[in-house]
């Protein structure tokens, strides 16, 4: 059968997702009937099912219905849903507007191109160059497709602050916060866990999703344009940022478009430079645009903690100095299961202040999970992400070279995205003046429905896969 699914995400290998006993693909429903009787599954040679009864009875099993909304991407299984999602958010997708905008001068659109850290990152690290100099080529290169006013910004704007203030509200309330970026975590939260677990999770959006909100809200009416004239582009570390960019939630009705149009990945990148023949190392560095990033001139300046953000570090060392008093200049982690799993406290004349956690992959979460479940969570914060080793080894990175080991890419990865300044939230004066400038002007409600999402409980499936979004 011809595949749906373009070469990058072939080539992709993730192997930490939810384990096929927990997986979302249900062939057949069975119904459950009262009482002992035990029947096998037989598959016939027209690929149908049939249940066998112990006295030999037969029943056609009808098959159950899978909807990309059945989805937990856990990227344990793709539906062919999904691969049409995925194809419509696909560097093939950007080059067909690409195209369009050149061919058709009355519908052009502005191409606002929003790109992560994590790719940053790893495109250095495959093209041996800093993660800076990585940014400035790929501006060039990007600047040189659009053929048309064009941006190209970093995520790199602080929704830290936002979780500052959710956690020390939450920590008066001596309630658990657990802080994610927008992942296959949501997906399995909202479905498996759903009324239960969703009230512990920070309501603040991804960097992708106030991308959204700034780029198609604040932007669009700096410049005198309609959100639909943007298209805008976020260059993600993950497919899973693909699933959040389509979420109703992040569907502008009124304007009737989407915040972010088009999420492509690291691994993508690299397939659009091939595709142009182009390679970062042979392109002339350009200079950054600079509205919404953290630049110190022509070097972007990082954010401290984690390679996922920093949520931890920065909520930690906020929480130390102003709940307590105490400055935090180095946190000191303890790892525990492994090396996804680790701890962090403040302790002071022996008594335990704060006990924070960072929790990766799949396995530790559900463990987290069962935690929280039995109410034997210590923990007053917990970073909590899908991906082993967080987003800088995100499942749309780019992979190995032939002959290079998975490992010493991922730490080539994490020196170079290291290797920048990191600059904190508050001191950050890009941030400061956003704030005044975008956020005070609408007024507080507005401001809490830009930088804030909501999750959704999924009616148990009862019937097949039937649910409600
Ligand atoms: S942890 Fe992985 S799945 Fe979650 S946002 Fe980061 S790269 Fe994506």
């Amino acid at each position: 059968m011809a595949s749906h699914f373009s070469g990058v995400l072939q080539l992709t290998d993730l192997d930490d997702f939810i384990t096929p006993s927990q997986e979302c693909v249900k062939p057949v429903k069975v119904e459950k009937k009262q009482g002992k009787s035990v029947a096998k599954i037989q598959i016939e040679d027209d690929g149908s099912y049939v249940q066998v009864n112990q006295d030999g009875g037969r029943k056609k099993l009808e098959k159950a219905k899978i909807t990309l909304n059945d989805c937990l991407a856990c990227s344990g299984c793709i539906t062919s849903a999904e691969s049409v999602l995925i194809t419509q958010q696909s560097h093939e997708e950007l080059f067909k507007v690409l195209h369009n905008n050149k061919a058709n001068a009355t519908e052009q659109k502005v191409v606002v191109v929003s790109v992560s850290p994590q790719s940053r990152a790893s495109l250095a690290a495959h093209y041996n160059l800093s993660s800076s100099e990585a940014g400035r080529r790929l501006t060039s290169f990007l600047k040189g497709i659009v053929h048309l006013w064009e941006i190209i910004y970093s995520c790199n704007i602080s929704r830290i602050k936002l979780q500052i203030s959710k956690f020390l509200c939450s920590f008066v309330l001596r309630f658990h916060f657990l802080s994610v970026l927008y992942s296959g975590w949501i997906c399995y939260a909202e479905k498996t866990h759903g009324e239960f677990i969703l009230p512990y999770i920070s309501t603040t959006r991804s960097p992708q999703q106030i991308m959204g909100s700034l780029v198609k809200g604040y932007f669009a009416e700096q410049q005198g344009l309609n959100p639909q004239q943007i298209y805008h582009v976020a260059v993600m570390p993950c497919f899973d940022k693909k699933l959040e960019a389509s979420r109703p939630d992040f569907y502008l009705n009124k304007a009737e478009t989407r915040e972010v149009d088009c999420v492509i990945t690291s691994g993508e990148v690299q397939k659009m430079l091939e595709k142009e023949n182009v390679s970062l190392n042979e392109l002339e560095p350009a200079t950054l645009d600079t509205m919404f990033s953290s630049v110190c001139g022509n070097e972007f300046l990082r954010h401290a903690g984690s390679g996922s953000g920093g949520y931890l570090h920065h909520v930690f060392t906020y929480a130390a100095k102003h709940l307590f008093g105490e400055e935090v200049k180095e946190l000191t982690y303890k790892t525990l299961r492994n090396k996804d799993f680790q701890e962090v406290t403040l302790e002071k004349d022996g008594v335990v202040l704060l006990c924070f956690a960072s929790t990766y992959g799949f396995r530790n979460i559900q463990n987290l999970v069962q935690k929280l479940k039995r109410g034997k969570m210590p923990y007053h914060f917990v970073e909590v992400m899908a991906c082993p080793s967080g987003c800088l080894n995100g499942g749309g990175q780019l992979k190995a070279l032939p002959g290079q080991n998975q490992k010493e890419l991922l730490l080539k990865v994490e020196e170079l995205y290291k290797a920048e300044c990191s600059l904190s939230p508050e001191d950050d004066t890009h941030v400061a003046e956003l704030y005044q400038s975008w956020l005070h002007s609408v007024g507080e409600e507005r401001a809490k429905e830009l930088l804030h999402t909501q999750y959704h409980t999924v009616e148990k499936m009862t019937n097949g896969l039937t649910m409600k979004w």
